[in-house]
């Protein structure tokens, strides 16, 4: 049985660091599907600026050609705080024994001490970091332990067994984060060739992301 793979976030809008990651991520580990798992509501960071209906609306445009992603708005249909776990107990329910590959960049792999229940997820997945330019891999604390007992040298490890492996991915960095995408929107600019085309067409239309006052009335 070929991995799963599960990419969550925020994805406030999702852009094309998250994709070409997620995409190369799928062929390094032979990942049958990956899911996009939109959150909600996110813990630890603040109210997204757009709310989740339309951030999945986003993502689902932004995967559409592309036959091994999907979407699971299943955060959203649950309702409450968004958290990690909870989807990963669902999916494991689901698919038995299959490989689960939670996907993460290198920042989100830094604040993991922070999720609820952390230390359960490596039961229940995989973790496949990807490198992100300025985040260095955790050297000590309780990650460093963590890499220490679980690092997989090859994507053949985790395609192996059902969970428990942390496997660092250097693939193309993208410098990009929606933050920035943010910043390039309220500012009017425009960003083309920083997200999948579709998905800048509904942002522009829809004016999701304009600095508050403008496109009102
Ligand atoms: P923000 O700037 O709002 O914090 P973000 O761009 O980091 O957003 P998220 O939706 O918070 O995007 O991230 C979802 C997942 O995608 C996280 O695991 C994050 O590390 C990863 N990710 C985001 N951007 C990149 C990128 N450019 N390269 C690799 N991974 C990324």
């Amino acid at each position: 049985m070929r991995p799963l793979g599960i990419f969550g976030g925020t994805f406030d809008p999702i852009h094309n660091g998250h994709l070409r990651t997620a995409f190369e991520l799928a062929e390094c580990l032979d990942l049958e599907r990956v899911l996009f798992v939109p959150a909600a509501d996110p813990p630890h960071r603040p109210v997204p600026r757009v709310r989740a209906a339309q951030r999945l609306e986003f993502v689902r445009a932004a995967i559409a050609d592309e036959p091994r992603f999907a979407l699971d708005d299943r955060e959203l249909r649950r309702g409450g705080r968004s958290y990690t776990v909870l989807t990963l107990e669902e999916l494991r329910a689901e698919v038995g024994p299959r490989p689960l590959v939670l996907c993460l960049g290198m920042d989100a792999f830094l604040g993991l001490p922070a999720w609820h229940r952390w230390t359960e997820l490596t039961r229940l997945a995989h973790l496949a970091v990807a490198h992100r330019p300025g985040f260095a891999p955790p050297a000590d604390g309780p990650l460093g332990e963590l890499v220490a007992r679980r690092l997989a040298a090859t994507p053949g490890e985790l395609a192996a067994a059902p969970a428990g492996c942390v496997f660092f991915f250097a693939g193309t960095q993208v410098e990009l984060s929606a933050t920035e995408l943010r910043s390039v929107l309220e500012t009017g600019r425009d960003p083309r060739y920083l997200m999948p085309e579709p998905v800048r067409r509904m942002i522009l239309d829809t004016g999701a992301y304009a600095r508050p006052g403008e496109n009102e009335g």
